[in-house]
């Protein structure tokens, strides 16, 4: 048996990885429990990119791990949307620009597999216990929780980090239950050229059906690529060879990009929304996409993810220097406040937004119409709606507070 640890994080996507690094961060005893990333993308390849909003980039700059991303990272410095659905209240196009806030850039665009592996390079670094194994069993004692890994080794802690995703053993074990939403679509996300530059453009073109959305990467002349259609369509969209995947892209997407070609493997993923119904109970912190699921549109997934990691450091630590225990119900209720409205506010917008690109209802039409077109008209408005977009409702988690003087 290894520990007690003060915490376990089950799970080594993304937002466990951070989980773990914040926690050791504030001082906490961690252990990181779950196949590496080299192991999970043998599952599925790993195609998608995150938009990391400038918390989130905050955030790796605390954890020692954005100067090894540089090399990955994309600036974002703006966001277009245009209306290409056949409504007769299309929307005018609209153009969010980092500058109208002051800043450089909304946020930076980078591979999931190159986040992934440098978190986990540094866990390696710097955490006393990984190991790669799925987690068995989970037992809640009153005052411990002991992990069972696949080869029968056993871990305790006081708290579990719950990032082992859509289908969490942490979540049951714990017996919090989960709203579940469903969609009847999927996204295809992969890379592809384009003659043009995308000069940091980022692309949301919204279509009947779902939307496809261009985001930038470090080469000006290659973009990620987010389809998001019916769940059939897919499929089709999935079995074409390249040249012709490559052609349907481009009679989707408008001419900014110039003529696009070179489509990078491709990957779907079934689009579903998920809420745990409480984000924490019994010795357990839900994180990332174990608490919340929802489509991709807006790149909140992951942020959300990585502020629920920094969120939980901030709880620990306050527990740690008061002498409480770090899996009590005190810091059970406090992560449970801190990440309540930030959670509700994405899935409900995220959910209203790609609700409302689905339906053929006039009244709506006419809203969504009505938003762009006053977004498009007033620079305040639209100020306004990018500073909501950025940052969470609440307060930052004292880890995503802006880094003053760290490298750009
Ligand atoms: C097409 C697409 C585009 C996206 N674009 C963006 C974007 O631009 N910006 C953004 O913020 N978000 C985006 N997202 C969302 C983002 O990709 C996810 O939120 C993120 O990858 C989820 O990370 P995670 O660590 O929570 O979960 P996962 O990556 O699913 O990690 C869960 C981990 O738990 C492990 N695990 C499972 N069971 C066990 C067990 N029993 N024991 C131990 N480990 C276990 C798994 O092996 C895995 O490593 C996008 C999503 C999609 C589908």
């Amino acid at each position: 048996m290894s520990g007690p640890f003060d915490v376990v994080v089950a799970g080594a996507g993304p937002a466990g990885i951070a989980t773990a690094l914040a926690l050791h961060h504030v001082g906490a005893t961690v252990a990181l429990a779950g196949p590496s990333p080299v192991q999970t993308a043998t599952v599925r390849p790993e195609t998608r990119t995150a938009a990391l909003l400038s918390s989130s980039v905050d955030f790796l700059k605390r954890l020692g791990v954005w100067e090894s991303l540089l090399p990955d990272a994309a600036p974002l410095r703006a966001i277009r949307i245009v209306d290409a659905s056949r409504s007769l209240l299309r929307s005018p196009d609209i153009v969010f620009e980092a500058r109208e806030l002051g800043l450089d850039a909304f946020g930076f665009n980078i591979a999931n597999t190159a986040l992934s592996t440098v978190l986990y390079d540094r866990a390696r670094a710097v955490l006393p216990h990984l190991a790669s194994e799925p987690i068995e069993t989970v037992e809640l004692g009153a005052d411990h929780v002991t992990l069972t890994l696949e080869k029968g080794r056993q871990i305790a802690c006081r708290l579990v980090a719950g990032a082992d995703g859509r289908r969490s053993i942490c979540r049951q074990a714990a017996g919090i239950e989960t709203r579940d939403t469903h969609y009847e679509q999927s996204a295809i996300a992969a890379s592809f050229r384009h003659s043009l530059p995308h000069r940091g453009v980022a692309t949301e073109l919204h279509r009947e059906g779902g939307s496809v959305t261009s985001v930038p990467t470090p080469d000006d002349n290659l973009s990620s690529l987010v389809w998001v259609a019916g769940a059939e369509n897919a499929k089709t969209l999935m079995a074409l060879d390249e040249v012709v995947f490559a052609a349907e892209l481009q009679d989707n997407f408008d001419q900014t990009l110039g003529v696009i070609s070179d489509i990078g493997p491709r990957a779907s993923f079934p689009i579903s929304g998920l809420t745990a119904k409480q984000m924490a109970a019994n010795r357990t912190a839900l994180i990332g996409e174990a608490a919340h699921i929802m489509p991709p549109i807006g790149a909140q997934g992951l942020n959300l993810g990585l502020r629920d990691g920094a969120a939980l450091a901030d709880c620990v630590a306050d527990a740690l220097r008061h002498g409480r225990d770090p899996g009590g119900q005190h810091v059970l209720a406090q992560y449970s406040r801190a990440r309540q409205l930030d959670v509700l506010s994405r899935t409900v917008g995220v959910d209203l937004l790609g609700r409302s690109l689905l339906t053929k209802l006039l009244p709506i039409q006419l809203a969504r119409s009505a938003v762009l077109t006053g977004l498009n008209a007033f620079a305040p408005l639209r100020r306004l709606v990018m500073q909501a977009g950025l940052a969470p409702p609440s307060d930052l988690p004292r880890l995503m507070r802006p880094v003053h003087g760290a490298p750009a």
